[in-house]
């Protein structure tokens, strides 16, 4: 049986980069860049004021306090938007806004709350070293710095730093289409009231909100019925899609179908990875497009759509980062697994208490079938394949979600 990490290895092996398109800004949320973003521009483009206050040379005001205040001329004022064309005369202090150009010969701004707020003339009541209060220009991008490197994926202030630049058509990897399929005798849809024997079909909606957020669009397939025939026929629908995920009948129950269908439309790689909750997961293609089936339980199939069909869309996508982050937490439960299989517990995460790194604490019950162990988690634990059990108080990795 493979490791997670080889099951990884050899899905997104078998994946290509779909192709690059062109999107405004407002559009670009999430999309994973395709181009480095360099900057042709010196932001900010002036020299300009940090504070609403009096541009003012700092030898002017040396020496300033509360009980012995500088009074200087105002010989002007400069706005937000103004002409970043102005000097200050010597001797003398400039009314600027936050953001306005701060004029030549100034090297200093002064805040209001430290004057007076004269108009005529105004008394400094602090002195002010050089660059106090100022923004110059320049000190946060130069034309030539590297500002978003390809294959990250975007986030609002990236689209701040694209607009800051005059960046607003953004090359982006084309989101992939993802058919989502359940299957199952006893599943309907998440609105009707299940019959005896039925339960709704829960992974569905799960997985179609998974793709959303990492960047996919889902293509729903329904539910296909556990009989050959049903199961080909929703497949067959998944043409022109760019990945295929379904859930259950993966197993080997008299009624798991997906495999043998898979076999014949296209061909099956694996089918089983030596994990909990999740061993039988079926990876293949169908008429080429690739294909992931999950495994039927509700924790099973959003546990291991997190480590393997996430990754998968991330690498279509072309992203740098296509796992998320494992952290180490320190176990304050004793936790039990199966001997042999690494095993993803559904956990949640406690402040350090102070030796270095957080605890995590296990969300109740971890049958893969409690969706409520998953609603109440915050991360998953990473147990090793090695052993049946984990002691309170041992080190391991956890996969914080949203990261
Ligand atoms: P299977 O992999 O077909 O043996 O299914 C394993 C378990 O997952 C069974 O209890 C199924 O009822 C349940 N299951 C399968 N598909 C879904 C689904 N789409 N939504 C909720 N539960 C499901
Ligand atoms: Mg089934």
């Amino acid at each position: 049986m493979l490791s997670v990490a080889e099951a990884q290895a050899r899905i997104i092996a078998a994946l290509r980069p779909l192709p690059i398109e062109s999107v405004g800004l407002d559009e670009a949320l999430g999309r994973v860049l395709a181009e480095t973003v360099v900057s042709q521009r010196v932001l900010p483009p002036f020299d300009n004021s940090a504070m609403d206050g009096y541009a003012v040379r700092a030898g002017d005001v040396a020496g300033a306090t509360d009980a012995t205040p500088v009074i200087l001329p105002v010989s002007g004022e400069s706005r937000a938007g103004g002409s970043p064309d102005l000097s200050l005369p010597a001797g003398t202090a400039m009314l600027v806004m936050t953001g306005a150009p701060v004029p030549r010969g100034a090297d200093a701004v002064v805040r209001d709350e430290d004057t007076d707020r004269g108009r005529e003339q105004v008394a400094v009541r602090v002195a002010a070293s050089p660059g106090t209060s100022m923004r110059y220009a320049g000190e946060d991008m130069a034309p030539g710095d590297e500002i978003l490197t390809a294959g990250r994926r975007l986030r609002a202030a990236d689209l701040a730093a694209c607009a800051a630049l005059g960046v607003a058509l953004l090359p982006v990897r084309r989101r992939p289409r993802v058919a989502v399929l359940s299957t199952g005798d006893e599943l309907v849809e998440a609105g009707e009231v299940p019959g005896p024997g039925q339960v709704a079909d829960s992974n569905g909606p799960a997985l179609a909100a998974a793709i959303v957020e990492a960047g996919g669009i889902p293509v729903r397939m329904g539910i296909a019925r556990d009989t050959a025939a049903d199961v080909r026929e929703h497949l067959l629908g998944a043409e022109g899609c760019d990945l295929i995920v379904s859930s259950a009948g993966v197993s080997v129950g008299d009624h798991d179908h997906v495999r043998d269908v898979v076999e014949a439309l296209g061909s099956l790689d694996f089918w089983r990875v030596a994990m909990r909750p999740g061993k039988p997961l079926a990876v293949g293609e169908v008429r080429g497009v690739p294909f992931i089936g999950l495994p039927g339980n509700p924790v099973s199939s959003q546990v291991t759509f997190e480590l393997f069909t996430r990754p998968a869309l991330l690498a279509l996508q072309g992203a740098a980062e296509i796992h998320r982050r494992r952290w180490p937490a320190r176990v304050l439960d004793d936790m039990a697994k199966p001997d042999g299989l690494e095993t993803y517990h559904r956990g949640v995460l406690v402040p350090d208490d102070g030796d270095g790194v957080p605890g995590v604490r296990l969300t109740g019950s971890q049958s893969s079938g409690v969706i409520r162990s998953l609603v109440l988690a915050d991360c998953l634990v990473v147990l090793p394949a090695a052993g049946s059990s984990v002691r309170a108080g041992s080190l391991v990795e956890v996969i914080p979600f949203g990261q």
